[in-house]
């Protein structure tokens, strides 16, 4: 039987392989891009938002397996929230890539799938690997022309 590890790998491996939701919506009304030098990791992404809510997403760049992975599975993860919902999740994802996993907040069920990535706390250069498609997200959301750097 896989262990729990070996299946967060698989997932990870197939959506950097075969990223959800590449590439730009054709409505899309927001966008911004995100850069992490450290790594190499270039990503933007396009919003369309309406109502208040993503109503699509999607994601363009290329880098590292994990932010590539992150972005694929961020887009599957904000689409059809609210704004607040998105921003809350980036909140959460966040506290959970930055834990030490011990104690109540190493508890981050809640995060679903995006619990894959929680492998990444062990290695804070792959943090920012992590994290790099939210906070472009977060400032597409913002419609903030400045693009977005973990530096
Ligand atoms: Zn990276």
């Amino acid at each position: 039987m896989m262990d729990l590890r070996e299946l967060y790998q698989e997932v990870i491996l197939d959506h950097s392989r075969e990223p959800r939701n590449f590439g730009a919506p054709e409505h899309a009304n927001r966008a911004a891009k995100g850069d992490n030098p450290l790594c190499g990791d270039r990503v933007s992404v396009h919003l369309l938002m309406e109502d208040g809510k993503v109503a699509e997403v999607g994601f363009e760049g290329r880098g590292c397996a994990i932010s590539m992975a992150s972005a694929s599975l961020m887009t599957e993860a904000v689409k059809g929230k609210t704004e607040a919902e998105a921003r809350a999740l980036f909140a959460r994802f966040r506290a959970m890539v930055m834990s030490d996993g011990e104690g109540e907040e190493g508890d981050f069920d809640d995060l679903d799938k995006l619990n894959v990535l929680a492998g990444v706390r062990d290695f804070p250069v792959r943090v920012k690997c992590a994290t790099l498609p939210w906070h472009t997200m977060s400032a597409a959301m913002d419609k903030s022309a400045d693009d977005v750097s973990t530096e």
